[in-house]
């Protein structure tokens, strides 16, 4: 059976490069479509075709209302296809397709929604107060930077793409997006919509492509403005070095090592199905995972045999079914590091109340597959439980005060989510203490188009989302204007004489 096909998207046209990945399931590893390998060369051309664009001006002079319109009329499109592109999101990445149809697309199209509307009352231009003494009118505008690199990694696609892209077409800017080499195909059918909408050549280019060099090369490109980048802290890292020669605008989305409390005034049944779902949901492979259950050790066996019990229920397998609750891993690559993890773990004296290796059976033998696992039996201090690792894995701890509890979920390099179960008052208050971007108190994954996301500490820099999203994408001018008839009243007087 032939499978799609799908090229690079540069310039308004359809380009190949005689080079091609190889898109495979993660679940079944059959083959879902060929896609163009994008290199340096392709990057080049498509910095080059989003410069031009944004000089050229027709993009950046469109009235806001009818960019705004454009984004609007490409969720309208998505929002025609969610069944089809939550499935093929599914058999890219492997997330279940509840969660796909839902949070994938879905949310991706209310986030767009929502950019749209708000390009359509941002304050592109301002007027101040008078400027006194000097009789001077001053104007405030918000500028678009120019060519924006948009780099992006694939547990969440869609919606990380458009976080970055949407605010920085709102606002005017031209975008290079670079896809993850693992999943390119739904941001591959977003750029069909971006053309069948009639945005400009040149204003949206996808390039795919590896890391390295690829992706490098983009973000170091001396035309680019800004990088938006969501992916790993070492790569965050190495592109804020890269920035500094060209000083370019930098937004990070990284890692995360979520911690979540559970209360003694918790209710356990919802507090336990709560904690499985922050860290399963999306296979584990969600920076906003909750990672670390803190729970009290007065009743630690109780909730720990009852969490057990609860995950035994949770299917594993086909992301396709709706009833499936854990997915496979992305890749072989991202298996392997799992495991390896796990082998630390073990090192460290940790103990797999469940889980802890590869699933087996009918529906396991291709694919990459982890079985959801918890551990027990380490302190914060323990590399399972500081380190990111981005699979169906929770790490219990365990604290004795309130207190503890918030000096050990702030113990942590990163600063992402956090989450509280129970009482109101108590969590609230404890959430005001924590070191993170996002808390949520008595459930997790709440993600709201007008609401920031983004982290404290090595999780980041920047918010996407939220009500100040375009700030992140354009540049404050104030344009001053004297009005006085003479030499007098003017700034320069206060150095050079009159005449
Ligand atoms: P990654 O950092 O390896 O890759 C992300 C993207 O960056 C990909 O497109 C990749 O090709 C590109 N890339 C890789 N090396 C690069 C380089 N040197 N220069 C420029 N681009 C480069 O991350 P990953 O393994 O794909 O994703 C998993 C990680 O991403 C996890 O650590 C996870 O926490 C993080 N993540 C964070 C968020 C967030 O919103 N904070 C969301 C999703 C994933």
């Amino acid at each position: 059976m032939s499978v799609p096909h799908y090229s690079l998207y540069i310039n308004g046209e359809w380009v190949d490069t005689g080079e091609n990945y190889e898109i495979r399931s993660p679940a079944t590893e059959e083959l879902v479509a060929t896609v163009a390998k994008g290199g340096v060369t392709q990057v080049d051309q498509a910095v080059a075709a989003a410069k031009a664009a944004h000089e050229e001006g027709t993009w950046r002079r469109t009235p806001p209302a009818q960019r705004a319109a454009l984004l609007n009329d490409v969720a309208t499109r998505l929002g025609g296809r969610i069944d089809e592109l939550a499935a093929l999101q599914t058999r890219e990445n492997g997330a279940t397709i509840r969660i796909t149809g839902a949070l994938h697309i879905g949310l991706s199209i209310a986030q767009m929604q929502y950019l749209a509307d708000q390009a359509a009352t941002y304050e592109f231009e301002t007027a101040g107060p008078e400027i006194g003494p000097v009789p001077a009118e001053g104007l405030v505008r918000r500028e678009p930077l120019g060519v924006v690199a948009a780099i992006v990694p694939w547990n969440i696609p869609l919606l990380v793409i458009v976080w970055k892209i949407a605010p920085a077409l709102a606002a005017g800017n031209t975008v290079v997006l670079k896809p993850d080499e693992h999943a390119p195909l739904v941001a591959l059918e977003l750029a069909k919509e971006f053309e069948a909408a009639g945005l400009p050549p040149g204003v949206l280019n996808v390039v795919t492509g590896d890391g390295e060099p690829t992706g490098a090369h983009l973000s170091g490109h001396p035309d680019v403005r800004k990088v938006a980048f969501t992916g790993s802290t070492a790569v965050g890292k190495s592109i804020l070095r890269q920035s500094a020669d060209t000083v370019k605008r930098v937004t990070l989305e990284l890692g995360g090592k979520g911690p979540n409390i559970i209360l003694d005034s918790a209710d356990l049944d919802t507090a336990i199905d709560g904690a499985l779902f922050a860290a399963l949901a999306n296979n584990g492979q969600a920076c906003e995972a909750g990672t670390r259950l803190l729970i009290p050790s007065s009743n630690r066996d109780e909730i720990v045999s009852r969490l057990v019990e609860r995950a035994r229920t949770l299917k594993v397998g086909d992301p396709l079914d709706p009833a499936t609750g854990v997915g496979p891993i992305i890749s072989k690559v991202q298996h392997q590091r799992i495991l390896d993890y796990f082998a630390i773990a073990e090192t460290e004296g940790a103990k797999a109340v469940i889980g802890g290796g590869v699933p087996s059976g009918p529906g396991f033998d291709k694919g990459y597959w982890i079985e959801p696992t918890i551990f027990v039996g380490v302190t914060n201090d323990a590399r399972i439980a500081r380190e990111e690792v981005f699979g169906p894995v929770l790490v219990v701890l365990t604290y004795d005060s309130v207190e503890e509890a918030i000096k050990i979920a702030n113990d942590t390099d990163y600063g992402l989510s956090a989450g509280v179960w129970g009482d109101e008052e108590k969590a609230i208050e404890i959430a005001r203490e924590l070191d993170a971007g996002m808390v949520w108190i008595n459930d997790w994954h709440v993600i709201h188009p007008a609401y920031p996301f983004g982290g404290f500490k090595q999780s980041g820099l920047g918010r996407e989302g939220g009500p100040h999203a375009l700030d992140e994408y354009t540049e404050a001018k104030f344009i001053s204007l004297n009005r006085s008839p003479g030499p007098e009243a003017r700034a320069f007087a206060i150095v050079i004489d009159p005449v």
